[in-house]
């Protein structure tokens, strides 16, 4: 049987679909893996965004301290110069402006005294009118403690531009006489931001105590001397370091590491927006799904050529099977899983077993044949010489019953002679039982091969020989126009004839004169014989009964018979081939039909009367 794919697939799952149905059902547990796995990548590839950003935030601000410390550095160097203590501003002011170099990172000195008033500033020709410090506050504390002190982010007295600047004193006579002041520019701290060389998507900034950007990596133009991000300061203030998620002033959602110097106070901070930290993990997790998409489809289509392998095999191993059944030779397959393979010498094995079984039971059907042949002849032969030998007594009986009735009839009485009419009577009626017992047992062995005959021709000849019967009936016999020509034994088939047309002139109505119709009808390969009657009919129970030997309905006073007749039509039909029955007729009467089977379309295999012995 072979199924639609649609069947295959839905109605009874082949092979090849329960596999691939085995290579997804694994694929989904893998699906679900991974996608806790994908969670767990998220949070650990999170994780070290903020470690790495929280690392580079400690290096900037140690790279801020160090900016800070050169400054502090060469500022208390200078303080000690002695052309400060000998008031040599002058001198002073080009020794201070021979510090300013590339690699520093202060763009300018400034002396002050304790007023505020600038004294010298390194970015103006000595002389020139200065105005006042940009931070005096920064300058009071350096007066007042006698201890350098870094400023928060101001606007510069001359720059007019937001600096940063480390006051340290200047001492003589032991106490503070001036302040003498580094300035860095915002420029030169964006710069150790920029030197960091960020990846891409991060952005830092430099806050000062008062948490005002002092520098930026990106928009440091707009944003360089605005607050930072609440958030954010108000954790700066309660710790040195740590991680912050929240949105930068261009309103970007981000993660932000900030580590505060512990000696300045100034505090750096580097962002990560979200998108980047997720599209670095979705780009990974993408390639490990298309890597796993890439496998799976790889897997499916790996399973379905072997599926398909293995199903070809197995329907393959319908050729020898059916080869088992129909005894054609059973071909072992070479090719294929080693299964199907084993199956199929399997099948092979079973073949040889099969067939020594058959030739067995060959050989026992032929010796049962043989015994039942033989006994059968036996049987036959006993019957038939048995039936022929008794006639032999019988006639004696009867020729010397008369003879006594001839030769002593003047000597005997009127009883005498009724006994002797009772004995004749009864070897006659026994006479002619085994006559007829004579001719059922010659049934299968008369004389004469199977050969096509004219059914029309047979009944005619029927009729024939029942004339004497016909015409003390008065009946009527309607042979119909068309009797088909079939296969059969000519002197039997016209002896079922003349029982059956026999029987219905013999079992009519008193009434009415008997009226036989025989008719042909086509059943299949087979002819149905119909020989109908108007006579007295057969109850429904004795139908069965009436084929037996010596079945009789009837007393032989009212009918004559020996019960023999159906019995021998039954044989014949038999050993044609056919089967015999009873039905009503549509009115009255009986019909008895047979079945011929029409050798015509069948091969001619009918025993001849010899073969049967
Ligand atoms: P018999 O020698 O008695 O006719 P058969 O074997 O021919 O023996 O018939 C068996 C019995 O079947 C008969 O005794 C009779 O009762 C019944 N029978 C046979 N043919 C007919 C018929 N055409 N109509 C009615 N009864 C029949």
């Amino acid at each position: 049987m072979r199924f639609t794919p649609i069947q295959t697939l839905f109605a009874l799952p082949s092979i090849r679909s329960r596999l691939i149905a085995i290579v997804l059902a694994t694929a989904i547990p893998a699906a679900i893996a991974l996608g806790v796995m994908a969670a767990t990548f998220y949070g650990n590839q999170k994780k070290q965004s903020e470690i790495d950003l929280l690392q580079t935030a400690r290096a900037l601000t140690s790279a801020l301290d160090r900016n800070f410390s050169i400054g502090l550095n060469v500022a208390q160097a200078l303080a000690v110069s002695s052309k400060l203590q000998q008031s040599d501003f002058a001198g002073f002011h080009a020794e201070a402006k021979s510090v300013l170099n590339d690699r520093f990172p202060g763009f300018t000195f400034v002396l002050s005294d304790e007023s505020g008033q600038q004294l010298l500033n390194t970015i103006r020709p000595y002389g020139e009118v200065l105005p006042r410090h940009g931070n005096p506050e920064n300058l009071r504390q350096v007066f007042l403690t006698g201890k350098p002190s870094i400023s928060d982010l101001y606007m510069g007295g001359v720059m007019k531009r937001p600096v940063v600047s480390i006051e340290v004193p200047v001492w003589r006579d032991g106490k503070v006489a001036y302040a003498l002041s580094v300035g860095f520019l915002t420029d030169s701290l964006t710069r150790i931001l920029t030197d960091q060389r960020l990846p891409e998507g991060r952005m830092a900034a430099i806050f000062d105590p008062q948490g005002v950007i002092a520098a930026r990596t990106h928009m440091a133009e707009q944003l360089v001397g605005k607050k930072g991000a609440p958030v954010l300061l108000q954790r700066i203030e309660t710790a040195t370091e740590g991680i912050v998620e929240t949105h930068t002033l261009e309103g970007l959602g981000v993660i932000i590491a900030f580590n505060r110097s512990t000696e300045t106070n100034w505090t750096v901070g580097i962002s990560m927006p979200w998108t980047v930290v997720l599209a670095e993990t979705l780009n990974q997790i993408a390639l490990i799904y298309g890597g796993i998409t890439v496998l799976l489809l790889a897997g499916v289509a790996t399973v379905w050529v072997i599926g398909g392998k293995i199903s070809r095999s197995i329907r393959a191993l319908a050729a020898p099977a059916i080869a088992l059944g129909t005894g054609a030779p059973v071909v072992v397959l070479d090719h294929g899983p080693i299964e199907a393979i084993e199956i199929s010498h399997t099948l092979k094995a079973v073949e040889r077993e099969l067939q020594q079984y058959r030739d067995h039971l060959e050989q026992m059907v032929a010796e049962r044949t043989a015994a039942l042949q033989a006994s059968n002849r036996e049987l036959e032969q006993f019957a038939y010489v048995a039936s022929h030998d008794l006639q032999e007594p019988l006639r004696m009986v009867v020729s010397y019953v008369d003879l006594l009735a001839r030769r002593y009839g003047d000597k005997l009485d009127k009883d005498a002679f009724e006994f002797i009419g009772f004995a004749r009577e009864g070897a006659l009626r026994m006479s002619e039982l085994i006559k007829d017992l004579l001719d059922y047992s010659r049934i299968g062995r008369q004389d004469g091969h199977p050969e096509p005959l004219d059914l029309r021709e047979l009944a005619t000849e029927a009729l024939n020989n029942l004339r004497l019967a016909l015409a003390d009936s008065g009946g009527t016999v309607v042979l119909a126009d068309t009797l088909p020509t079939l296969v059969g034994n000519r002197v039997e088939l016209v002896r079922l004839f003349q029982n059956l047309i026999g029987n219905a002139l013999k079992y009519r109505r008193p009434d009415q004169p008997p009226r036989v119709e025989i008719k042909a009808e086509r059943d299949g390969t087979a002819w149905v014989i119909k020989v109908a009657d108007n006579g007295i009919g057969i109850a429904p129970e004795y139908r069965e009964r009436i084929f037996g030997l010596f079945q009789r309905l009837h007393g032989r006073n009212a009918y004559q018979g020996t019960g023999i007749g159906l019995a021998s039509a039954k044989k014949i039909v038999e050993l044609h081939g056919g089967h015999i029955w009873v039905q009503d007729a549509p009115g009255q009467g009986s019909v008895f039909c047979f079945t011929l089977e029409d050798k015509a379309s069948l091969p001619v295999d009918m025993p001849s009367a010899q073969d049967q012995g």
